[in-house]
Order: C-alpha cells, then sequence, then structure tokens
C-alpha cells in the first residue's frame, strides 16, 4: 500500500501542530494524553535498543481515521535503517538464540504480564490509529497477548528426535534450531496482533526480528517493543523501522543475514516477497488475502446463524481477512435469513470508536471506501439489489452505512473478490453441491463459515472446503491455541499453535557413527 502521509523534515508535531489543535475533540485528546503519560507514546524506530530517527529526519504522520487529526509523527525509514536493523538482529542472534528456552522463556512472559498491565493504553493507541471500536481493541490486546503467553510456554517444548538408526554403531539424531534473523511485515487491520503472532513464536525458538508495521499504524508496534524492552528482552533481539515499505522491504530480501521473511498482508505484494526471496532462498510465511464462504444452509438455526454470520462480517468493519465475503443462503432459507439479518445489522452503532456503544468504526482511508462504493455499483449494476445501507455514511470521513446487498452472483465483484468492507452479499444456492462449488470457485482459500444442524453434514462440507480454516456453526474462531493459515494465494504456513513454531525451526539431522569400543 503506498505510503499516506510523508511530512517534510522537521515537521513539528503534536502540540505545536495546527492540526491537533484544529481538530481534535475530547475524547481522542483524553485517550492521547493518557497514553503519554504511560509513557507508551513512542514516536521513533527502534535499532539495537536505541530509539533513533531517520537518518534524513524525513517524518511521516500518523492520523486518526475517525477524525482525519494528526496523532503523531514517526520516521519515514529506508534502505540504511533497515541494513542496521538487520545489522543488529544479526550480531544479537548468536547470544540469544544460545540462552536456556527457559531464559527465553520468562522475558516473553515478562512481556505478556507488561502488554495485560497496560492493556488499556495499548487499545486506546489503536482505536486512535486504527479506529475499530475499543471494545474490539481491547479484544485484540488480549488476543495478541495470548500469543506472547502461549510461545512464551511453547518455548520449553522444542523437542528433537532420536532414531532408531539402521547401523548398530550409529546413532540418529535430530535437533531443531531456529532459523536465525526473521523480517516481519505486518498490517494496519492488527496493529498488535499481527506483530506478537509472529514475534511470539520467532522469540520463543531463539530467532532475532526486524518488524515492519503498517505505516498507518506503527504507534502500537513502537508501544509493544517498548514494553519488550522493559521486559527485560535484550536490546537487538527486536528492531522496528519503518516508512518507505518497497525500500525497506527490498533491503530485507536482498539481505543474505535474514533467513527468514513472515508477512501478513495483501496477495499482490505477498507474491512479490515471494518472487523477491528467491534470490537469497529465504524461508517464507505469507498469511494474504481469502474470499471467505459463509454457508447458510435450510437446516440451520437461525439466531446461532445469523449471530455467526454478523461476527464473522462486520469485524473491524469487514478489515479482515477471515471476514465472510460471500453469504451463501440456501433457498429454504433465504427471505426468514435475509429479513432476520437485515435486522440485526440495523442494530449495529456506527462511529468513533471511543465512543461507548459504537461496533462499526471508520475504514482506514478514502481508497478502502472507494473500493466498497465500486463493488456495490458493480453489483447494482448486474441485478442485485441493496436491501440495507450501500452508502457513505452522514458522519462523514472514511464512515460506510453498514450494508447488506442480495442476489449476489459469480459475475460480481463482491462474490470474486475480497470487499474488506461492511458489505454483506447475500447469495442464494439450492443444493450442497452447488454451495460448496460456489465456495471453492476462488484463487483464495483462508477462512470459511457454515451453519447447518446436521453433524454429517458438517463433516462432509468441513472436508469439501479448500480452506485452512473453518467454523461450524461459529463466526468468530481464531485463538493462540490453533493452527491459522490459508491454502491456494492465501498463503504459506501456519501461525498460532504448535504448528506456529515449526515456521521459525529448521531441522537438523546429526549423524554419529564408529561408537563400537575399540
Ligand atoms: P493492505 O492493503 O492490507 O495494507 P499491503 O500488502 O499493502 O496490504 O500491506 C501490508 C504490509 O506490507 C504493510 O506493512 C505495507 O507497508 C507492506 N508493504 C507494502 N508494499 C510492500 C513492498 N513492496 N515490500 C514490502 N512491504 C510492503
Amino acid at each position: 500500500m503506498a505510503m499516506r502521509r510523508v511530512a517534510l523534515q522537521g515537521r513539528h508535531l503534536l502540540s505545536s501542530s495546527h492540526l491537533f489543535r484544529r481538530h481534535m475533540s475530547t475524547e481522542p485528546m483524553a485517550a492521547l494524553d493518557r497514553i503519554r503519560k504511560s509513557g507508551l507514546l513512542k514516536t521513533q524506530g527502534l535499532v539495537g535498543g536505541k530509539w533513533v530517527d531517520s537518518y534524513d529526519g524525513k517524518k511521516i504522520e500518523v492520523q486518526n481515521p475517525a477524525t482525519g487529526d494528526v496523532i503523531a509523527s514517526v520516521p519515514c525509514m529506508g534502505s540504511k535503517e533497515t541494513t542496521d536493523a538487520i545489522s543488529s538482529a544479526y550480531s544479537t542472534y548468536s547470544s540469544w538464540s544460545k540462552l536456556t528456552a527457559a531464559e527465553r522463556s520468562k522475558a516473553l512472559r515478562n512481556w505478556y504480564d507488561l502488554i495485560i498491565k497496560h492493556k488499556d493504553e495499548l487499545a486506546l493507541l489503536i482505536t486512535l490509529e486504527q479506529g475499530k471500536p475499543i471494545k474490539e481493541a481491547l479484544g485484540e490486546v488480549n488476543y495478541g497477548a495470548s500469543f506472547i503467553e502461549f510461545f512464551s510456554e511453547e518455548a520449553k517444548r522444542i523437542y528433537g528426535d532420536i532414531i532408531p538408526a539402521p547401523l548398530s554403531d550409529r546413532r540418529l539424531l535430530v535437533l531443531k534450531q531456529p532459523v536465525g534473523v526473521v523480517g516481519a511485515i505486518t498490517p494496519w487491520n492488527f496493529p498488535l496482533a499481527m506483530i506478537t503472532r509472529k514475534v511470539g513464536p520467532a522469540l520463543a525458538c531463539g530467532c532475532t526480528v526486524v518488524v515492519k508495521p503498517s505505516e498507518y499504524t506503527p504507534l502500537t508496534a513502537l508501544a509493544a517493543a517498548d514494553l519488550a524492552l522493559q521486559a527485560g528482552i535484550p536490546p537487538g533481539v527486536l528492531n522496528i523501522v519503518m516508512g518507505n515499505a518497497p525500500e525497506i522491504g527490498d533491503t530485507l530480501l536482498k539481505s543474505t543475514q535474514v533467513r527468514k521473511i513472515t508477512f501478513t498482508g495483501s496477495t499482490a505484494v505477498g507474491k512479490k516477497l515471494m518472487e523477491g526471496s528467491a534470490s537469497t532462498v529465504k524461508k517464507l510465511s505469507l498469511e494474504l488475502g481469502g474470499n471467505a464462504p459463509c454457508i447458510v444452509f435450510d437446516d440451520a438455526d437461525i439466531d446461532v446463524a445469523v449471530k455467526g454470520s454478523l461476527a464473522a462480517k462486520f469485524r473491524n468493519s469487514g478489515q479482515t481477512c477471515v471476514c465472510a465475503n460471500r453469504i451463501l443462503v440456501q433457498e429454504g432459507i433465504y427471505e426468514e435469513f435475509a429479513k432476520a439479518f437485515v435486522k440485526a445489522v440495523q442494530g449495529m452503532q456506527v462511529g468513533n470508536g471511543l465512543v461507548e456503544g459504537t461496533s462499526q468504526g471508520p475504514l482506514i482511508n478514502e481508497a478502502a471506501v472507494q473500493k466498497v462504493e465500486k463493488f456495490v455499483n458493480d453489483a447494482t449494476s448486474k441485478g442485485a439489489n441493496v436491501i440495507l445501507g450501500g452508502r457513505r455514511h452522514n458522519l462523514g470521513m472514511t464512515f460506510y452505512e453498514p450494508t447488506v446487498v442480495s442476489n449476489v452472483n459469480r459475475d460480481m465483484l463482491l462474490f470474486k473478490d475480497e470487499v474488506f468492507g461492511p458489505v454483506a452479499p447475500l447469495v442464494p444456492f439450492k443444493t450442497e453441491e452447488d454451495a460448496i462449488s460456489m465456495a471453492n470457485d476462488t484463487n483464495a482459500g483462508l477462512a470459511a463459515y457454515i451453519f447447518t444442524k446436521s453433524i454429517p453434514r458438517s463433516w462432509r462440507v468441513s472436508e469439501a472446503l479448500e480452506y485452512g480454516l473453518v467454523g461450524v456453526n461459529e463466526g468468530i474462531i481464531s485463538t493462540e491455541v490453533a493452527p491459522f493459515g490459508g491454502v491456494k494465494q492465501s498463503g504459506l504456513g501456519r501461525e498460532g499453535s504448535k504448528y506456529g513454531m515449526d515456521e521459525y525451526l529448521e531441522v537438523k539431522y546429526v549423524c554419529m557413527g564408529n561408537l563400537k569400543e575399540t
């Protein structure tokens, strides 16, 4: 994604900014004050344990999407700063990877405790820079922290193997060792959790990391990194750079010292990173776009289906890669479901995420709203009907009305691509076979949801869906203890759970020979 706001060298921040004085209303101001007082408003990059500006002084402004206010400015870094961050991660690797598992585990546990201690400030920061409602932001902090807790425990369970040897004077061993320096590139929709889900297992395994958070939401990443330092994670183990994304990306890709790239973001950028990793043959984990089907069968419990699909669709205003993107509804239940679903959507409150009761915040930027408008216009021009919403919200900015579109079909953009906004397309279908064929008719394969009371159908359909995650009668399924990741063009590798550790480990075979006493 293109950089949003590159400010001029030496631009003043915060209190001296006229933007700040002109716009900032009471709630955001109070929130920012609280974060500043806690010491967690960090506005520099972190390289080798030192807070640093960009070497040429360039900055990027971070805005509140709900108000347009400038919250802070952070350094606009590039190749030079990234090279230094890689060097610091590389030189720290030898000491960090040699600590005992218990020592690394303890440092991670301290980090987890500090994140929980500061969860209110972190949640405010997430709402301020990303826009999601404060309740969801708090949910993200708990979810994000859970990866650090889980992987602090897993650090102690990196077991190898002893293989029965084919010759009596040999012993065959398998060691699991950290992959080395990791480059982690993360998106704006989960400013904390997408980082902890990568850094948690990396650090647990003994890797060191250079993180590049999204330029839209760097403040949460910087606050979390500060807490890591406070927790006793040694300087250089976790480095944060942000700014010119392609330049930082290229520097990570070209470095022979970086042995692994882990990325969450768009499929287009993921493909570029995969291509760029070839020259140095890096290990890769990619968590890319989805196009989640949510299948409601005639035999579903309607209340469960409405509640589940609503949660799966409208979380973070539809801006997650596991959001229900196509709600496929069987003909016999279609009208009843549509009515109940619309009623539930009408009950959602749109507004600034800091305001109590808000369940739908703004979209991240103007481009996101234009994409939603394009998809809705495409659908109506091809015969679909907007049965709720379908317009920008009268709050202005990037607020969009929670929307339901009926009679969507395979020819429409709403069916083919990820809308990444608060638009629920309803797609009628006749048979189970039709539903499976429609669901799998995409290059994506991240999350899928089904609603049915039939146990045999639950199994049959779950197994037939070409997806990495399947929710049965449940719309919110992510947890640190289960593997998260996609098939087809939704990505490579898994995050979270014991499987998430393998992504940061190499398997080494050691053959001990000539063991007969002479
Ligand atoms: P989204 O549309 O969800 O923001 P992107 O793939 O554009 O998805 O962004 C995800 C992350 O990838 C962000 O941190 C962004 O800055 C970064 N990014 C974008 N382009 C590149 C690139 N060419 N190389 C490396 N990182 C990039």
